[in-house]
């Protein structure tokens, strides 16, 4: 498969990668990662996404294609969709990106519906940034600053600080390879934990107050809405991490988050610790993600969408 992924970038000159709404350290150093390679072989490469970089993504060294709004360039040689298990995850206008040239789907939830023309789906991957990495080895690309920062942020924050079932050996070591390269893993930890504004804690203590648990203490859900994001002065990139909170409670088994994104309607993320598939509760409402880690839409009030989750999931 990389074989593939050698040729396609270098017959290739113009190239438009892009990643998912809500872009999270993954969705960013994968893509960024990408973008600094093939501008390093001197090839034009338009990085897209839906959303602005997050605060704590901000000292990433970003491409020079960087841009948020689709571009009016009709065609590419190659259209990369990285860290996406659907098509529609880009955002929308994903229908005009699908018809810029040959789609490559580089992922690895286990829930992809493989859209591209080319499928680079490995589901035992930590990461996107993983596969990446395994691409640019392959062909033998430098890995310098730019390249190791962002592929180190990927691996690292996807298997949440190489803590969970997906911190691999593999993860440990594209890792150490990437410290081997110059990454000051203290920074970059500095930069993503601990540079929070203090509007971030106004508004988990807002969250913290709705905690509530079903099944015996083994499901803990907790919400947001769009009032405590006017009243902290926050916005939806604050509550980031909110959900693996509630997870730390002992004896809980799923953990979630509900955030309101309109009237009745609800952006759900869900953790798990390995006894639920988080995935296929998501599948059921049109989501996806990994067992452990997933997300989907629900529409309808707070309660009824609580109590459809808790249906799905067998807890009266
Ligand atoms: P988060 O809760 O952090 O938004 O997402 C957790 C995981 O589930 C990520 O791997 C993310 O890509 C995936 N995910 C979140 N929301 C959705 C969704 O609406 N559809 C699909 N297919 N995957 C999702
Ligand atoms: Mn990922």
């Amino acid at each position: 498969m990389t074989a593939k992924m050698d040729k396609l970038i270098r017959e290739g000159r113009t190239f438009f990668i892009t990643s998912h709404i809500d872009p999270d350290g993954d969705a960013i150093g994968s893509a960024f990662a990408l973008a600094w390679f093939l501008e390093d072989l001197d090839r034009q490469a338009t990085v897209y996404l839906k959303d602005t970089v997050p605060y704590r993504y901000d000292f990433l060294p970003k491409p020079r294609g960087l841009v948020h709004t689709i571009p009016d360039r009709e065609a590419y040689d190659t259209v990369f969709v990285l860290d996406c298990g659907s098509f529609f995850r880009v955002g929308d206008g994903h229908e005009r990106i699908a018809a810029m040239g040959p789609v490559v789907n580089i992922d690895h939830h286990d829930t992809n519906d493989r859209f591209g023309r080319v499928n680079l789906v490995d589901t035992d991957a930590s990461s996107t940034g993983e596969i990446i990495y395994r691409i640019l080895r392959s062909m033998k690309a430098d890995l310098n600053h730019n390249i190791a920062v962002n592929l180190y942020t990927a691996v690292f924050t996807d298997t949440g600080s190489l803590r969970y079932d997906n911190a691999s050996a593999a993860a440990f070591r594209i890792c150490e390879e990437m410290v081997r390269a110059g990454v000051d893993p203290g920074r970059v930890a500095a930069m993503i934990y601990e540079s929070h504004p203090k509007e971030r804690f106004l508004l988990l203590g807002e969250v913290l107050r709705t905690l509530r648990t079903f099944g015996d203490d083994r499901i803990a859900v907790a919400n947001v809405t769009e009032e405590m994001f006017r009243a902290t002065g926050t916005n939806r990139e604050f509550t980031d991490g909110f959900v693996e909170y509630i997870k730390q409670i002992r004896g809980v088994e799923v953990a979630v988050l509900l955030r309101e994104i309109g009237p009745e309607s609800y952006k759900i993320s869900m953790r798990g610790k390995g006894t639920v598939d988080v995935a296929a509760v998501c599948n059921g409402f049109g989501g996806g993600g990994h067992k452990n880690a997933a997300g989907c839409r629900i529409e309808g009030a707070i309660s009824e969408v609580e109590k459809k989750l808790l249906d799905a999931m067998g807890i009266k």
